[in-house]
């Protein structure tokens, strides 16, 4: 065993290339909807995942279906997912999975990764989650140098719209989970390092209110206000809240109107439903549904011609911590041991591509990337040792399973 440790050493120059290559790659702009930027980071982990000899290609993937704010149906072009893939024929397939894409758009003002102490990072998309794909790239070239390595194979999976709730590369990951028999995905670990286990599941709908415009000098009373309408059925939404005590309901964003003279014809709002269980998420969203009726109920009696119509746009069902998730769960945490590292791990309310896999019946541990923080904003960091600690964690795991000993 010790041996095997020597041979997953990082010297003191490795890590600090890593550092280097991890400030490039955050000033590479890769927001969800630029297509340049994202163009140009594929490009450059391609090229960079190249000395592991295995065999890439990129996949173009089918344009993401949404609403406007009117109800009214566009679609987008998400980029292109990076496939990497070695020894297909393997009997037992890795699956390491992550997202190019990072939140920061090309006009906002954080573009640029700088040390801000001995042992942090800070920098767009350092933790969520080019360090985490660095993570996946070094504990790869760890492992590939091992003999053992050939008793298994193993795909990366490098997709660009994964911010944007993963509209576009969802079915490649479905397939993915399908050919493969763990997901490790290189989101964030939480800033104490512990991992994510079990994730609720999301559900997310566009509601709007279609009334009838009116002066509302001249012709007030032959307006149909939407926004009251809206007004009167996001109240009704938001007392699910004290029915479904584990779940949450939030109206996270209104909109309607054009000027104070005129009755509003048109109002909107977006809400997201977080639950545990997949049948939770089924009765709520049906409840959402039933009350666009009883919101225009209220109305109908005096006055006609309004509309309420609830548009479901996207959803992930919960990542379960079941049996062979707990197992693969307690190998993590066998391999950290020997590193020194002390694993744990608990429940979250947000959703990743985890989810994705854990429905298709995947064990998948969706945190194995860098630790860090305040990951969305302009604060995000990483600790700079968790590069070296959690390549060498993901490196350790793979030989317990290619080498099919006790670490
Ligand atoms: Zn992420």
């Amino acid at each position: 065993m010790n041996a095997l440790i020597e041979q997953l050493e990082i010297s003191r120059e490795e890590e600090e290339a890593l550092v280097d290559t991890l400030q490039v790659w955050s000033s590479i702009n890769s927001h969800s909807t630029n297509l340049a930027g994202l163009e140009k980071m594929l490009l450059t982990l391609d090229a960079a995942f190249s000395p592991l000899k295995a065999k890439s290609v990129r996949i173009k993937l089918p344009e993401r279906n949404s609403f406007d704010n009117k109800g009214n149906k566009i679609s987008r072009y998400s980029g292109d997912a990076l496939q990497i893939k070695i020894r297909p024929e393997a009997p037992f397939q890795f699956l390491l999975a992550g997202h190019m894409d990072t939140v920061f758009e090309p006009q906002s003002p954080f573009q640029k990764a700088k040390l801000i102490a001995d042992n942090r990072l800070h920098g767009p998309g350092v933790a969520d989650m080019k360090g985490g794909i660095l993570i996946m790239l070094t504990a790869l070239k760890l492992f590939e140098r091992l003999p053992f390595a050939k008793n298994i194979g193993w795909q990366v999976l490098l997709t660009p719209d994964e911010e944007i709730g993963s509209p576009s590369s969802e079915a490649l990951y479905r397939q993915a989970a399908k050919e493969t028999n763990i997901g490790l995905i290189f989101e964030p670990a939480f800033p104490d390092g512990n991992l994510v286990s079990a994730r609720k599941g999301s559900a997310n709908f566009l509601v709007v209110a279609r009334g009838r415009a009116a002066h509302a000098g001249r012709d007030f009373h032959a307006g149909r206000s939407a926004i009251v309408a809206l007004a009167h059925y996001i109240v009704l939404v938001h007392d699910l809240n004290s029915r479904y005590p584990s779940a949450t309901l939030n109206i996270g964003k209104i909109e309607g109107g054009e000027a104070a003279n005129i009755v509003p014809e048109l109002a909107s709002c977006h809400i997201n439903i977080r639950a545990n269980s997949s049948l939770e998420l089924n009765q709520i969203s049906e409840e959402l549904q039933q009350i666009t009726i009883k919101a225009i109920f209220a109305f109908t009696s005096t006055e006609d011609g309004i509309t309420l119509t609830a548009y479901p746009h996207s959803r992930r069902d919960p990542k379960q911590f079941d049996q062979k998730t707990l197992l693969l769960f307690e190998n993590v945490k066998q391999c950290g041991e020997v590193l020194k590292l002390d694993i744990l791990w608990k429940e979250s309310g947000g959703v990743s591509d985890g989810n994705i896999l854990s429905a298709e019946g995947l064990p998948t541990v969706d945190t194995l990337g860098a630790v860090g923080g305040n990951l969305h904003t302009p604060n995000e960091y990483i600790e700079i040792k968790s590069l070296k600690e959690r390549a060498q964690l993901t490196a350790l795991l793979l030989s317990k399973y290619a080498s099919h000993k006790d670490i």
